[in-house]
């Protein structure tokens, strides 16, 4: 039987933990597949792995700033406009940009912003936004090549695979999740490392737990790790939540003058 689940003004703490599939209808590509970043730039997958730094750095610099750019013209999707709407916290494996550009302003970016620079060396924290443009050098998107606080290489602000993750962010993807009282995954497996974590915390700490995805990986997996597993398309499911809950609040129903 489909689950019908919907949030209840109950809900007062809602956090949303996203992934690639809420970005896919921006058109933006996802790793894999036949039209994924690593069939588009084969050079990429090699890139993506931080023992290829520094060497990788001009593959970095061509890829991601234009996937950003590409991102802010598509602009953000129906399910990104709903999240936004019912001012839910988030916690994104994203890198687009698209949550803030929907409005929502309480977001833990845990894989960095594709939209800065960053300095190459771990223990400096320089970073600063950048334009995107075109070429593998990071002058081509307004951004000085040699980090202005210690002179290392700067690059793209996006976590590579067998990198840490932004300690400050996870930090605050914990706390959003212990304090939830919903937790909402959308568009991602929940299988793999922060998300299988996330989940669980918010659960242990007394938050329903809910997956929304158009074919979860495993199924019978994900009815055992969240309360409610919805088999939709994320972009319907969030806006009809969202007319529930906003109407709830703003109770148009009962306003004489609305
Ligand atoms: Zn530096």
């Amino acid at each position: 039987m489909a689950d019908t689940f919907r949030p209840g003004p109950e809900h007062r703490r809602v956090v949303f933990l996203t992934g690639a599939g809420l970005s896919a209808r921006a058109g933006l590509p996802t790793f894999r597949g036949p039209d994924g970043l690593w069939a588009m730039h084969p050079s990429l997958e090699r890139a993506m792995h931080a023992g290829a730094l520094p060497a990788s750095i001009p593959d970095l610099w061509r890829v991601w700033p234009s996937l950003y750019a590409q991102a802010a013209r598509s602009g953000p999707t129906p399910g990104h406009r709903a999240i936004a709407r019912m001012r839910g916290a988030v916690v994104t494996q994203n890198i687009d940009g698209l949550h803030q550009l929907a409005g929502s302003t309480d977001v833990a970016e845990l894989h960095g912003d594709a939209g800065r620079a960053a300095c190459l060396e771990d223990r400096c924290h320089w970073s600063a936004p950048l334009l995107p443009g075109e070429g593998e050098r990071a002058e081509d998107h307004g951004v000085p090549a040699a980090c202005p606080a210690c002179g290392a290489p700067t690059r793209p602000d996006v976590v590579l695979f067998d990198e840490m993750l932004p300690a400050d962010a996870l930090e605050r993807a914990q706390r959003l999740a212990r304090e939830a009282d919903l937790f909402v995954s959308v568009g991602t497996s929940g299988v793999v490392f922060p998300a299988a974590q996330l989940a669980p915390l918010a659960r242990a700490s007394g938050a329903t737990t809910v997956l929304i995805d158009i074919a979860p990986e495993d199924p019978v997996g994900a009815r055992a790790r969240f309360d409610h597993v919805i088999v939709g398309d994320a972009h319907e499911v969030l806006p009809a939540w969202e007319r529930v809950v906003n109407g709830v609040r703003s109770a148009t129903f009962l306003d004489p003058f609305g």
